[in-house]
């Protein structure tokens, strides 16, 4: 079994030095324990607050322990009576390609049917980030028909099914993604009404004029991946009572500070603006997924994935996702 360890902190922007790669043997199973074999590993943007020892959305990770992350796989073996050899699973098992999991403790391991849903999507559309588009959507923002959303990251993870949930409620959604090509998938393929390349609009003033153009009617709502100026943006052509729901502030993660120009914005367009984290909300997760597999299901989520092969690829796509070098949900392949 190989591993990637956490093996120091980044100092400023991570790299790839700050993982360690080992070969280690896997225990005997005890009662109630399962092996797994990971077919996919999750990447998400999480995982670099992880790294630091600070305060962050997500616990620190310990130094010298396997990077956590989501995974899916195959139940191997197995000594826990609700698991037999053959049952797909996700689960919480690390960059790693195999684990033993104590199936009895709860959340450890959920095991999924890949009938119509696809077993990678249960990391992706299916999966924690679905849920997390889910919850800013119909918790925080809760829009009517017809009102006008955006969404930074709009081609990624949760960007990809944010757009599906809110087209299915009947709103104009606008997204914000890094390139034409990003930005012709999101309209071509993924629903959006239009979307606006931040390359191109690298700066508050451009941002805002192509907000204004593209959302005529103001911005009733809008979910946040991002942070910076892509926020100031979206506070300028807000309307009144518009809803922020608070996900991510990716630009951030590396460390680079994320000043607001004008939070006064707030108050004046008396908006609403909040944040959360998907995993306090356990349950409303199986409300989340049954509408996410039923959009798969109904061909209306059908996201990219970016599949890098193998464990040994894992950092250096990791790093590469904090850039926006990944088109759609980040995965390593590992058989
Ligand atoms: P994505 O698949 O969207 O990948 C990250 C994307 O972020 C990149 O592809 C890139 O897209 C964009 N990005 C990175 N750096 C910048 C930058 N400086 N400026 C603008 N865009 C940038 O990841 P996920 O869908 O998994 O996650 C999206 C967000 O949701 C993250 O902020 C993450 O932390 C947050 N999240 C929060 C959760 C919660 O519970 N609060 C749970 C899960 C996710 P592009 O090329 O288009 O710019």
């Amino acid at each position: 079994n190989h591993q990637f360890l956490l093996d120091n902190r980044p100092e400023g922007a991570a790299t790839a030095d700050n993982f360690r790669l080992v070969a280690v043997d896997t225990p005997a199973l005890q009662d109630g324990q399962v092996l797994v074999r990971h077919h996919y590993l999750s990447l998400d943007p999480y995982m670099r607050g992880r790294m630091n020892d600070a305060k962050s959305y997500a616990a620190c990770q310990p130094l010298g322990e396997v990077m956590q992350g989501g995974t899916v796989g195959e139940v191997m073996e197995s000594r826990h009576p609700g698991y037999a050899a053959g049952d797909k699973v996700v689960g919480m098992g690390g960059w790693q390609e195999w684990s033993v999991v104590d199936a009895g403790v709860p959340g450890s391991l959920r095991k999924v049917d890949t009938s119509v849903v696809p077993l990678s999507y249960y990391l992706g559309a299916v999966g924690m980030p679905g849920v997390t588009a889910w919850y800013g959507l119909t918790q925080i923002i809760d829009p009517k028909p017809g009102q006008t959303l955006v969404v930074s990251a709009a081609t990624g993870a949760v960007g990809s099914a944010f757009v599906a949930l809110a087209k299915a409620r009947g709103c104009r959604v606008v997204g914000i993604a890094g390139g034409p090509e990003k930005c012709a998938y999101a309209t071509d393929e993924l629903g959006f009404d239009a979307c606006i390349d931040h390359r191109q609009n690298g700066d508050l003033k451009s941002m805002a004029q192509a907000l204004k153009a593209a959302c005529p009617d103001g911005i009733d709502g809008h979910f946040e991946n991002v942070g910076g100026y892509i926020l100031d943006a979206v506070l300028l052509r807000a309307n009144a009572f518009a809803r922020v729901a608070l996900c991510g502030m990716i630009a951030g993660y590396d460390g680079q500070p994320l000043p607001l120009a004008n939070p006064a914005l707030m108050l004046i367009n008396r908006m609403r603006v909040e944040g959360f984290i998907v995993s306090e909300h356990m349950q409303l997760w199986p409300q989340a997924l049954a509408e996410l597999s039923q959009l798969v299901a109904a061909g209306k989520l059908r996201p990219r994935e970016s599949v890098a092969q193998g464990l040994a690829a894992a950092p250096e796509a990791f790093l590469g996702m904090l850039k926006g070098r990944n088109f759609g949900k980040q995965l390593v392949k590992l058989i």
